[in-house]
């Protein structure tokens, strides 16, 4: 840990890999990166007989202060040190057999080049059903839906669509790490609204008074990665009239919509006077355990959509033809699909939290998500990301350290996120591995 002249805390991930280091400087400082950093170098082909003529990496302003993403390095840091990674979220197991089956064959049957730039028309019309099963909303899917690759294009097409250069963006810290970095892809100014524990309810008098009168848009995220708090139905009416009053948009991320455990999940698009300002963000990878596929979609009235496509057919212009007919396919899954993959998470859910109440966390109660936050001072670490250090090398686990889903690091110092979509042996095993490594400072 060590000031920068402003006397502003910086933390260095100090790992002693290759990796390129992040830090978490969150602020307009610039950072200039180090010579020879993995990611960038240029290097002959023969390297090993010729010597290395290595160039400092080169990034353009607007993405300056952003390092390898959190996700990135951990995972890496999960297979160097043979660790049990419930750091990123991803499955550790396979998406169901029945969607495998529809991809295989869409890639037999020809469906092989480019899909129509907004989305294979059976998968548009496939979501705006879903979308009407889920929230009652009728949507054109021809006018109102479209397919992304993942929902990670579809947040940067949001942005780049419809978010001007200087507009103020209102985020709810803790927050997924791409919304920071596309927001200053747009140039919009990032104002952070930070969900506190124990229940990470929204300061709505706070949030009231962030409105200002260049603020474009509210971007939230229900199940909220990384807390797992879900948004309630007070909170979403006061977004809702404020936005309404404010004439706001609302961008929302519910990509684990069906991870919805300890209450329903509510599309704020679904309340009255919303559909026409809301786009509504969301993937197959999470529902389907498919996060490598990368389907996504926005769903948007015309007026936003037209914004988003125009930043997604520049950005990817279509999505990969074969997953999208599989995508098709899994949507229209039986609702047992849907129960079962929350009985499951929900088992797994409980194997994880009873395991970490056991190692001596303090849990915070997760109502969505496939995600937990703990408290992880008792065990007398400096903060999030020394914890982390050390859970990795010394106990062989991956946590994620929340300190950088913040605008203020500072706030997320002494939170880490575990995941628990892994099968129940792999939970197992690294509850098993914290038990006996992992002591509390008394
Ligand atoms: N959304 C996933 C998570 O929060 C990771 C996505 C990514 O790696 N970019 O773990």
């Amino acid at each position: 840990m060590y000031l920068d002249t402003r006397g502003v805390m910086l933390r260095q991930f100090s790992f002693k890999s290759s990796l390129l280091p992040f830090n978490y400087l969150r602020s307009s400082a610039k950072i200039h990166l180090p010579i020879g950093a993995t990611m960038s170098t240029f290097k002959n082909q023969n390297e090993s007989t010729q010597q290395q003529t290595q160039k400092p990496v080169q990034v353009a302003k607007r993405l300056e202060k952003f390092k390898t993403t959190i996700f990135t390095q951990m995972s890496t840091l999960a297979i160097k040190h043979g660790a049990i990674n419930l750091g990123q979220g991803f499955p550790n197991f396979d998406g169901p057999d029945f969607v495998k089956e529809a991809a295989i064959q869409a890639i037999k049957d020809g469906k092989n080049q480019y899909a129509r730039g907004h989305g294979v028309p059976e998968l548009n019309s496939a979501i705006a059903a879903r979308f009407h099963k889920d929230t009652g909303l009728v949507v054109d899917p021809e006018k109102e839906v479209t397919v992304t690759s993942g929902c990670t294009e579809a947040i940067a097409a949001t942005m780049l669509g419809l978010i001007n250069p200087g507009d103020e963006v209102i985020v709810f810290a803790p927050f997924y790490d791409s919304y920071e970095a596309t927001l200053s892809m747009a140039g919009a100014k990032v104002k952070g609204i930070t969900l506190r524990p124990p229940d990470f309810s929204v300061p709505l008098e706070e949030l009231k008074a962030a409105v200002t009168n260049k603020t474009r848009a509210i971007l939230m995220n229900t199940p909220h990665n990384p807390t797992g708090k879900m948004f309630t139905r007070e909170e979403l009416e006061t977004i809702a009239s404020l936005c309404i009053e404010n004439d706001l948009l609302v961008l929302s991320d519910e990509v684990y919509d069906k991870l919805a455990f300890e209450m329903d999940h509510i599309s704020i698009a679904s309340l009255p006077g919303m559909f026409e300002r809301t786009v509504t963000l969301n993937s197959l990878g999470k529902t389907f355990s498919l996060t490598g596929w990368k389907i996504g979609w926005a769903i948007a009235p015309p007026h936003l959509t037209w914004g988003i496509r125009q930043a997604h057919s520049y950005l990817t212009f279509a999505t990969s033809t074969p997953a999208q007919w599989a995508a098709v396919a899994a949507l229209k899954a039986p609702d047992s699909y849907f129960k079962e993959l929350k009985r499951d998470y929900n088992t797994k859910k409980e194997i994880l939290v009873k395991g970490l109440k056991e190692v001596g966390f303090k849990v915070f109660p997760s109502s969505g998500t496939y995600f937990v936050v703990v408290d992880h001072t008792p065990f007398g670490l400096e903060n999030d990301v020394a914890f982390c250090e050390y859970l990795i090398e010394e106990v062989g686990v991956v946590a994620i350290p929340t300190s950088v889903f913040y605008l203020n690091p500072e706030e997320g110092k002494n939170l880490v996120r575990f995941t628990f979509c892994k099968d129940e042996d792999t939970l197992r095993g690294a509850v098993e591995r914290m038990k006996q490594k992992l002591k509390r400072k008394v």
